[in-house]
């Protein structure tokens, strides 16, 4: 390689990445890799062979069946796919394989790139107990509550709640995505709800290590983006709300959250950057906090890039999934903290095929399509017309994502955008999401995580 190419001598070099998943998150990283000058590998499973994604990456190829566990978490046949393509690296994207930390061993094992954090990293912030000890010693605040697992011992766990005090929450060291926890609103029930919660841990974590915390009553979701090479540089890219969910799920996401001062969300960046500093992390994560009363409170590490990046990117101007690449080949940050800018306000809302009174997901195939278009609006999806969303996978088809200078031009886009997307052929949550954006409360903001099904349950009794 000629002088000058690679200007470090332990960069990772490599030219083709696979892209180890679907969907928009497929066709956003590919538009990435594609920016940056590398070729792409576009993997399928059976039932998303016409996706368009395949057609514009160097090379497609199928994995498997449609059952994800023997495609898109195949992870033998993954790496197959990348040995026959001469890949030499994998973006996982998120969910599937992106917080497995086995797989991104055997991506390395393989003499691979992986584009995310080493096992390590990923197996202590997998652990929840392992990871708010992490934070408590970087100096990010978390939820009151020991950082050590629950003692078998009776007395030992009434006395740890009472000094917690109701309501606690019940926790699986290993749960994720929502499940696995059980709040406690009184002593009299607190041995029940432990040992249903360590039945379930069992079962659905393989681990029955559970904690105790505070039970936070009216939380918004907040987080912070983190952005980290492997030279121990480390820099937070800004803050986002997405406190509208609905079953734990996020449903509409923005950035910057609003209400914030400077002076409160500033140390907290710091102490994520630190933390990273201190875990050795590359690559992009997220802090997730709890912020209640002025105060904010870690709940946990996702070590992947996220749906709502975008947010971040459009009040940034930074290419998270770029700079992402970046760091995976070893190149150092070109920013500095004070690089940092957080410029005007953006929205990002979620498209899912689904029935928006039942929620009930939506398969079929899309007959008509209109996309906004316009200054401060961006679409990532990988549908069009005669596209079939297939019942095998998430429900997401598309993200709307709006930036104006300010929250309320934001959400004044944020309509006009939703009013110029039409979507036929299958139902969508969109007449959900005009109706959330012409709703006097959120457009206040501030909202807490439970305004959205507040909302949802006012509006179905109305
Ligand atoms: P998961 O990994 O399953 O997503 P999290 O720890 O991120 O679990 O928590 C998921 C959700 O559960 C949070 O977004 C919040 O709504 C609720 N939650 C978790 N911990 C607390 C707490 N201490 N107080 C109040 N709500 C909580």
């Amino acid at each position: 390689m000629a002088e000058g190419l690679n200007p470090i001598s332990d960069t990772p070099g490599f030219d083709t990445v696979l892209i180890a998943n679907r969907g928009e998150i497929a066709a956003r990283i590919q538009r990435a890799c594609r920016e940056l000058g590398l070729k792409t590998v576009a993997i399928c499973s059976e039932a998303d062979r016409q996706a368009p994604y395949g057609q514009t990456a160097d090379t497609f190829l199928c994995v498997g069946p449609a059952n994800a566990a023997k495609s898109y978490l195949n992870q033998n046949a993954i790496l197959i796919a990348a040995r026959l393509t001469g890949a030499g690296a994998i973006h996982p994207g998120y969910g599937f394989l992106s917080e497995n930390a086995a797989f991104s061993q055997a991506v390395e094992d393989a003499g691979l790139v992986f584009i995310g954090p080493d096992a390590r990293s990923i197996s202590a912030m997998g652990d929840k107990i392992a990871a708010k000890r992490a934070m408590i010693e970087a100096g990010v605040p978390c939820v009151p509550g020991p950082d050590t697992a629950l003692p078998e011992d009776a007395g030992t766990v009434e006395r740890i709640a009472n000094e917690i005090g109701y309501p606690v929450i019940i926790k699986a060291a290993g749960g994720g995505g929502g499940r696995g926890m059980r709040v406690v609103q009184e002593p009299a029930l607190l041995h029940e709800a432990i040992s249903l919660t360590r039945e379930e841990a069992k079962q659905a974590f393989g681990s029955a290590a559970l904690y105790m915390e505070k039970f936070l009553q009216h939380p918004r979701h907040i987080e912070i983006q983190v952005l980290c090479d492997t030279h121990g540089n480390a820099v937070w890219l800004g803050h986002r709300d997405c406190s509208m969910q609905r079953r734990h799920q996020k449903v509409v996401e923005e950035a910057p959250a609003p209400g914030i001062p400077a002076d409160v969300i500033q140390p907290v960046g710091m102490a994520c950057v630190e933390a990273c500093r201190q875990i050795g992390y590359r690559g992009v994560g997220t802090f997730e906090f709890l912020f209640e009363d002025g105060k904010f409170y870690f709940i946990e590490m996702n070590t992947r890039l996220q749906v709502e990046h975008p947010v971040t990117e459009m009040t940034s101007g930074i290419d998270i999934v770029q700079a992402q690449i970046k760091a995976a080949q070893g190149k150092p940050l070109d920013l500095q903290q004070a690089d940092v800018t957080c410029d005007g306000h953006s929205f990002e809302c979620r498209i899912n095929a689904e029935d928006p009174d039942s929620f009930l997901p939506s398969a079929g195939v899309v007959t008509d399509l209109v996309l906004p278009e316009g200054e401060g609006i961006r679409v990532d999806t990988h549908i069009h017309v005669g596209y079939r969303v297939s019942p095998y996978y998430d429900s997401l088809i598309a993200k709307l994502i709006v930036h104006a200078p300010t929250r309320a031009e934001a959400m004044v886009r944020m309509r006009e955008a939703l009013e110029g997307t039409h979507v036929g052929g299958i139902s969508t949550n969109l007449p959900l999401l005009r109706a959330l954006f012409e709703d006097e409360a959120f457009a206040q903001g501030e909202r807490d995580i439970h305004y959205l099904e507040q909302w949802l349950k006012e509006r179905r009794a109305a």
